[in-house]
């Protein structure tokens, strides 16, 4: 499994599972985004949320990402009242660089809920 992809395309694992040449549990989909289970789940509901387009990270973000963006965190209280987890609550996570652990470079949000989740994190 490719875990340090930085480029777009070509070895970015994230756009491949976009574009379907690796398969992933995918729960929604449309022209902007594309949200799927995780495939190492660390809450009962573990979903990721990725632009289509290939964007490192947050700190890569420019206005041009504007739309992308809000569409993404739009669509995610829909996806937790669908996985169940509105109600009890749930937890959106972007890790950003190595402090934080992100191990693929391409934006993702964190989708995490289905236990009690303790704060501050580790
Ligand atoms: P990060 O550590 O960058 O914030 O999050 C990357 C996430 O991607 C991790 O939670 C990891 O389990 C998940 N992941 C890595 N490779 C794959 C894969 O091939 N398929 C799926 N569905 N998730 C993956
Ligand atoms: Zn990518």
């Amino acid at each position: 499994m490719a875990k340090h992809s930085t480029g777009g395309g070509g070895d970015c694992l994230f756009c491949k599972i976009t574009e379907k040449k690796i398969p992933s549990k995918i729960v929604y989909e449309d022209d902007k985004m594309v949200a799927f289970e995780d495939i190492n789940p660390q809450a009962p509901v573990h979903l990721l949320l990725i632009p289509r387009k290939h964007i490192s990270g947050l700190l890569d973000l420019t206005p041009d990402e504007r739309e992308v963006i809000s569409h993404l965190f739009l669509t995610l209280p829909k996806l937790a009242r669908e996985k169940g987890v509105a109600e009890r609550g749930f937890r959106t996570v972007v890790n950003s660089g190595k402090d934080a652990g992100q191990s693929v470079f391409h934006l993702h949000i964190h989708l995490l809920g289905g236990r009690l989740l303790h704060w501050p994190p580790g």
